[in-house]
């Protein structure tokens, strides 16, 4: 199975220097995670469909797998919680996850949610709660990144199994008050088709026609465009852009009405065009080169 992106983004350095992450692809569009305290070489992995490229990794860096931060049940997050539990590894890992789903998380021994913190070594991440994909999703919050899961999405957003959309709103309102140069880590590599959405609804917004030229280019060449940072997507991300004059002008010329309000309103009718079949006439011909 060939993943998507090829030559993945980073490293980074978060935490104020104290943490180091790299990203790591996993299945066939999954975004795996692994945040390494450079303190005291202990590694935590943030979802994922299989461990063996965590593994292979933390070899590589020489680093300890002591730790798992699970946004959410999926089986593409919680698979490498399995993986491990077969190679014998998951009993001696501290598992974060969220507490509603804890029984269902394979390891869990650290159940979380709004308030709490989960850790890796000296590292400390804040847990939000942010419903709207699956109930009791969690994201974690540490200083200069964000592992949100499959909530906020890069110029997009999650599907909403058990919304309701009033609940994913409140959760990207909240995510997108992270500052503006928080890398937004989240669990799938879904920029292009997002940002083919986007431009059906915000093509007025030359930040996004500049988003969509730059994000082109990179996965020509096998890249990854995530993770983006929250500027960015306060900048082009349509179901955070529910109120601006382009984008409620793009929604009107695509459906012949008028964009909802309040914001909450125009996030629920933008989330149902994109879960329509309409837009997909859009083709990449289309977009900015
Ligand atoms: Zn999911």
């Amino acid at each position: 199975m060939t993943h998507v992106v090829r030559r993945p983004a980073g490293p980074f350095v978060i935490a104020d220097g104290a943490g180091e992450l790299h990203q790591v692809p996993l299945g066939e569009d999954n975004l795996g995670w692994l945040v390494v305290c450079r303190e005291t070489g202990e590694a935590a992995a943030v979802d994922g469909p299989e461990a063996g490229p965590y593994l292979a990794l933390c070899e590589r860096l020489g680093v300890r797998l002591t730790t798992i931060w699970n946004t959410h049940t999926h089986g593409d997050h919680i698979g490498c919680n399995r993986d491990l539990a077969r190679r014998g590894r998951l009993s001696s890992l501290r598992v974060f996850a969220p507490a509603g789903a804890a029984l269902a998380t394979p390891g869990c021994t650290d159940p979380v949610d709004e308030g709490d913190r989960a850790t890796v070594g000296r590292l400390s991440a804040e847990v939000w709660r942010t419903d709207g994909h699956l109930d009791g999703h969690v994201s974690f919050v540490v200083p200069g990144a964000v592992f949100c899961g499959d909530t906020m999405f890069t110029a997009g957003c999650g599907y909403l199994f058990d919304g309701p959309p009033a609940a994913m709103h409140q959760s990207l309102r909240r995510l997108a008050s992270l500052p503006d140069a928080t890398l937004v880590c989240c669990a799938h590599e879904y920029t292009w088709s997002n940002l083919r959405f986007a431009w059906v609804v915000d093509a007025a917004n030359p930040a996004l026609a500049e988003r969509i030229r730059r994000s082109r280019a990179v996965l020509a060449e096998g890249g990854s465009c995530v993770p983006s940072t929250m500027a960015e997507e306060r900048a082009t991300n349509p179901f955070l852009r529910g109120m601006s004059p382009s984008v409620r002008a793009g929604f009107q010329a695509h459906t012949v009405r008028a964009l909802g309000e309040p914001d909450v309103v125009a996030f629920t009718e933008l989330r149902a065009l994109k879960d329509g079949a309409t837009w997909r006439s859009v083709s990449d011909a289309e977009l900015p080169t």
